[in-house]
């Protein structure tokens, strides 16, 4: 992209204005708090350990919708719920079994979206990477199929991985799960909410490394699978917070409040809910009234496929949102990601070098990414962002399966993120050097392109120009 070279050397001028005595005293302000206070933490076991995994539309959503209301009401802050249907999934009591060599029950998740169906019997077979030409004999049986990545290409997505099997006729479709260790990895079996055309599942890596072995030695292996799973249209809610400004115009600060089901959701998203109550509650204590409104928005529907965000966006059409910064999984942060909007980069550099207590070795970049809830927020051209965050390995281990609990939570990753992640967003509301800008639509395709998040947009169905 072109820039103009005027234009850059005010914004660099503008943005490296000292800050005023009264914002520093705000800044400081919301540091001690988040340190000192950590009330976020305690929100995060309430969402965890009193209302559980959450997908949408459970009663456990709808609990930790319940929960968050009442903690915010305690800080002073009253939210609504925004209540909108959407095609949800409710797991039943699926079962899969190997059944020749010899009985075997597997443990295996179903990928959301995969719908009830009369119990069947086939033989496995082995199914490579699940390109199509690996699943063209796989008519009639259920094929078995890595998630390593191949080295020469790209791998198939999953939903891809599903077309081809169905395509040639298989029954159904395992998932090798690439860790170790007895775990699945939950997912959505396709973004548009429509049931899956075959049965696919999640198993062990461990299962599925045996069942290889006896299909590359052609053994006859056969399985059996029972899915009680359903689809059906749910009613849940997004939860909205507003703080006004001296402006109309608004930054959001969101995070997706749903989650699988399977364990705690804590990592995944309990702790972006967690920290966007504690920006809430910052920002309500020390920074009631902005130059811009800010609107905390803990979206519903993200999982099985950003019905939420994309949702929020349609119930605000008339709205004007300036800005949008997504927190998924924030870890403590380590650079900012300004997702194509390259002319907020002396004002997020500006932030950084005042901060100099936080480690940001991972600098600015500028790459727009899919699959949150971020994405639909890019896709109308306003600007996003995302800060980048470390997250231990063993937080993130469990990602997706039953061991993403509350115990996995780094207490003071959290803080942190809360604590920088605020300030990011007090700059954002408080900016009064850099006018906000909606991207045009040719500006937009021409970042997509650049970026790859047109491709993906596209294999996913989602591309919308
Ligand atoms: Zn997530």
């Amino acid at each position: 992209m072109r820039r103009n070279a005027l234009a850059l050397i005010t914004i660099l001028f503008l943005s490296s204005l000292p800050l005023s005595a009264g914002d520093m005293a705000v800044r400081k302000a919301i540091l001690g708090s988040a340190y000192a206070e950590h009330e976020g933490y305690r929100v995060l076991q309430r969402i965890c350990d009193e209302a559980g995994g959450r997908l949408s539309g459970s009663p456990a959503d709808l609990r930790t919708l319940q929960i968050l209301e009442e903690e915010l009401r305690r800080e002073g802050l009253v939210s609504r719920q925004e209540s909108f249907s959407m095609p949800g999934w409710i797991r039943g009591d699926d079962a899969v079994e190997v059944i020749i060599p010899f009985r075997k029950r597997l443990r295996a998740a179903a990928l959301g979206y995969v719908d009830r169906h009369p119990p069947f019997e086939s033989p496995l077979v082995w199914g490579g990477y699940g390109f199509e030409d690996e699943l063209s004999g796989a008519a009639g049986s259920i094929a078995v199929v890595s998630s390593e990545s191949p080295r020469e290409k790209e791998s198939p997505l999953r939903l891809e991985v599903i077309e081809n099997a169905a395509r040639a006729g298989a029954k159904g479709v395992l998932f090798v799960n690439d860790k170790p260790g007895g775990l699945v990895m939950t997912g959505v079996s396709n973004f548009g909410g429509k049931p899956s055309p075959v049965p696919a599942y999640s198993i062990t890596l461990e299962d599925g490394l045996w069942l290889r072995r006896l299909l590359e030695a052609r053994r006859e292996v056969r399985g059996r699978v029972a899915t009680a799973s359903r689809c059906t249209l749910v009613q849940t809610a997004n939860l909205v917070a507003s703080l006004p400004g001296k402006r109309k115009a608004k930054i959001v600060v969101g995070a997706h409040v749903d989650s699988w089901d399977i364990g705690q959701g804590a990592v995944d998203n309990g702790v972006g809910s967690a920290v966007l109550f504690e920006i809430a509650r910052l920002f309500a204590k020390h920074s009631r009234t902005n130059h811009y409104t800010v609107e905390f928005v803990w979206f519903n529907g993200e999982e099985l496929g950003i019905w939420g965000a994309r949702t929020y966006l349609e119930q605000h059409a008339r709205d004007s949102i300036v800005a949008m910064v997504n927190m998924d999984m924030p870890g403590r942060p380590t650079g900012v990601n300004v997702m194509g909007f390259d002319e907020f980069t002396p004002m997020v550099r500006a932030l950084m070098d005042s901060l100099k207590g936080f480690d940001w070795s991972g600098g600015i970049i500028s790459v727009p990414w899919t699959n949150s809830d971020h994405q639909p927020f890019l896709l109308k051209g306003i600007p996003s962002f995302t800060v980048m965050g470390h997250l231990e390995k063993e937080s993130v281990f469990h990602y997706h399966d039953v061991g993403d609990t509350f115990d996995k939570v780094d207490r003071l990753a959290l803080v942190d993120a809360s604590a920088g992640i605020a300030l990011l967003t007090h700059a954002l509301a408080n900016n009064t050097s850099i006018e906000y800008r909606i991207k045009t639509v040719p500006e937009r395709i021409a970042t997509f392109k650049a970026s790859g998040m047109e491709k993906r947009l596209r294999r996913q169905k989602e591309w919308p120009f």
